[in-house]
């Protein structure tokens, strides 16, 4: 299975889908529009999610970081007058040299991410969703801001007028994800923002057209009428879609199968399946990773249904 995935929602999903599938079957498409140099390293905030939940180091009361990591670096910096605009744990630091110097060597972000799983003994496929640079801008009434400047910096707060992911169009999927959306059917969007981490895959040249012939099923991030965390409803509100799962619908419709919707969602079923989609309800509310296992599960068996009924 390839999974799109963004830095919290759809990591939880693969929290319980590790425990279901062999971790060679899984196979995550990552958004890298958010990565950003923070006091001279590439940080690759997706990515690094991916890379500590398979190596069993994620923070899960956060989503983000190492779990128990200490912060004496950024402290000496922040002492020294220096403040590097985000918390930067010392442990999530050295992954962030790490890369950087395979950077440095000349690897492109994909080889640098694959060594990374060999460090770490990843056995599942990660993988950047290209190699070019793409960054997301926010649009806000003051001006334009990084994303991390908007989310991390400002909290969130600015209004926000528009979203530009600079450098999309120039930017290539990597040989590899082609490869591998060659060889697989089932394309698993998870449960992260539709505009910020999974537009910017869907937004490569190419991309959509290639969903339009796979199995895709989509599991909303949005419940009732706001995004479980983040900025999501704030972000599809000032692109145009109702913040809502046919909100999220509509931004998959070109090439959606199935969208799973939580079991309490009370939006109108009827009119998400006007979209051309199928609706599934479930327990989407990742609070343990019992309720990511059960989702999980049943995601295997819609694409089950999906093959059997080609
Ligand atoms: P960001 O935090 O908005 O930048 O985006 P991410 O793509 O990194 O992940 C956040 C998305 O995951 C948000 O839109 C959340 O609503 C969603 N999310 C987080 N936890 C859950 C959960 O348990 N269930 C569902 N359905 N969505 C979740």
């Amino acid at each position: 299975m390839i999974i799109f995935s963004g830095g919290t929602g759809t990591p939880k999903l693969l929290d319980g889908l590790k425990h279901i599938l062999p971790h060679e079957d899984i196979h995550v498409v990552v958004n890298t529009a958010e990565d950003v140099w923070v006091s001279g390293n590439l940080i690759t905030p997706d990515i690094d999610t991916i890379l500590y939940l398979f190596s069993e180091k994620i923070d899960r009361n956060k989503w983000w970081g190492v779990e128990n990591d200490t912060f004496h670096t950024h402290q000496a910096l922040l002492d020294a007058g220096f403040d590097e605009g985000m918390m930067i744990g010392d442990i999530d630091r050295a992954t962030h040299i790490m890369r950087t110097e395979l950077l440095r060597n000349g690897l492109s972000l994909t080889e640098s991410i694959r060594e990374l799983c060999r460090y770490f003994g990843i056995s599942a496929g990660i993988y950047p969703m290209t190699d070019d640079s793409v960054s997301t801008y926010i649009e806000t009434p003051k001006g334009m801001l990084h994303f991390q400047d908007f989310w991390v910096s400002k909290r969130g707060l600015p209004n926000v007028t528009d979203v530009k992911i600079e450098g999309i169009e120039k930017a290539s999927i990597t040989p590899l994800v082609l490869e591998l959306l060659e060889k697989e059917d089932n394309i698993l969007i998870g449960p992260s923002n539709p505009i910020t981490s999974i537009g910017p895959i869907l937004a490569l040249p190419g991309m959509v057209d290639i969903l339009k012939d796979k199995n895709v099923v989509a599991i909303s991030p949005i419940i009732g009428n706001k995004p479980v965390s983040g900025p999501a409803g704030k972000l599809m509100a000032a692109k145009g879609y109702d913040v809502s799962t046919k909100g999220v619908a509509e931004c998959y419709a070109e090439f959606l199968d199935v969208m799973v919707i939580d079991s309490k969602d009370t939006s109108d079923v009827h009119e998400i399946e006007s979209l051309g989609c199928s609706v599934r309800q479930e327990n989407t509310l990742m609070k343990s990773v019992e309720v990511s296992k059960t989702l999980s599960e049943s995601i295997i068996r819609i694409f089950d249904e999906l093959n059997t009924s080609r």
